[in-house]
């Protein structure tokens, strides 16, 4: 029943006639447990609230179905004005973006031209770029503009999926860069060609990332709401002395918000990834597809408004 559920959600996220709607409409059924809202100025007094309380940001401005260069170029334009809120207003916060949203899938002079001009933003407001890792069929090609960049910029990130039967590889292979990497499960619904299909194999193949990472010697963002991987992560740098500026736990707004200031409490870094932005159906539908229990709150937000 919670697969199906699932796999309805995932289904819906990619709805696009369901996306121009919700995009009309502006946020409802509860997202904004989610969202920080429509516009910069909205997500930067979220951003200033989490701050004072401790917590470390990251922002995504949120786009699905960017099917031309005019509105990848204007995707990028969104993500460089969140560096210039970020720089002027002293947040502190990252950014994150998905390289679809740049122009993926449509030219790569696109997303070569959109990554660079951000990444210049970025530098100058001292701002950390991570990009988001998405479907496996991106996997690849994210990769390999992932290591073009990196060896233009120092301030850029990238995301390794632990369901992935490739990922030890590619925690292998990324280690000569040295790269500051965010850790997770992955959101997608992969085939078992591909991916790990049992929970208990994905949970074994995160924890020996993290190890390899941060026993390489590289920064580490842990970015899970399980409290399993959690404790495994924290006795590792206590068997390994592994500096608390080597590694962040990583968890989404409105995620488990009592956890992460009770990590911040702790003395851990605990960065909040902060979406917003008119385009949130997506990114809401997935969260629905991975926690159904909280269909019933998205219930309760129709009948409320
Ligand atoms: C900061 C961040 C960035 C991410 N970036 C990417 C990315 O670039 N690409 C990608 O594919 N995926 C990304 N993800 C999503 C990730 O891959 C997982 O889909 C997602 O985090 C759920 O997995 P989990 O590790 O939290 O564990 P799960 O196995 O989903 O959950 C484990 C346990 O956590 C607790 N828990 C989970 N959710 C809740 C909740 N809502 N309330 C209370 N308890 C809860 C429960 O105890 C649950 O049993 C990101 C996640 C985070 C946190």
């Amino acid at each position: 029943m919670e697969q199906a559920m699932r796999d309805f959600f995932l289904f819906l996220s990619k709805n696009k006639s369901m996306t121009k709607l919700a995009k009309k409409y502006g946020l409802r059924f509860g997202a904004s447990r989610f969202v920080a809202g429509e516009t910069i100025d909205k997500a930067t007094n979220v951003i200033k609230e989490l701050n004072k309380q401790g917590l470390c940001v990251t922002i995504d401005y949120l786009g699905e179905f960017v099917d031309n260069v005019a509105e990848a170029n204007e995707m990028a334009d969104h993500s460089i004005e969140a560096i210039k809120a970020i720089g002027r207003e002293k947040l502190d916060s990252q950014l994150s973006l998905k390289m679809t949203s740049m122009g993926l899938d449509i030219s790569d002079e696109a997303v070569m031209r959109n990554m660079r001009r951000i990444l210049d933003a970025a530098k100058e407001n001292n701002v950390f770029v991570t990009i988001d890792m998405e479907d496996y069929s991106r996997c690849q090609k994210t990769l390999d503009i992932f290591k073009q960049l990196k060896s233009e910029y120092d301030n850029v990130g990238t995301v390794i999926q632990a369901y992935l039967y490739r990922t030890v590889n590619d925690i292998e292979d990324l280690n000569q860069y040295h790269p500051n990497l965010r850790l997770v499960k992955g959101a997608y619904k992969e085939s078992p060609e591909v991916a790990f299909p049992e929970k208990k194999d994905v949970d074994e193949n995160f924890k020996k990332i993290i190890k390899m990472h941060l026993l390489n010697g590289n920064y580490t963002a842990v970015a899970t709401h399980d409290d399993a991987i959690i404790e495994y992560t924290k006795q590792l740098v206590k068997e390994h002395n592994i500096p608390n500026d080597q590694f962040e736990f990583q968890m989404l707004y409105g995620i488990r918000t009592e956890r992460q200031l009770e990590l911040v409490k702790e003395g851990y870094k605990m960065r909040v990834y902060v979406p917003y932005g008119t385009d949130w159906y997506g990114y809401f539908m997935r969260r629905l597809a991975e926690r159904p229990a909280n269909v019933a709150f998205v219930l309760k937000g129709i009948f409320k408004k």
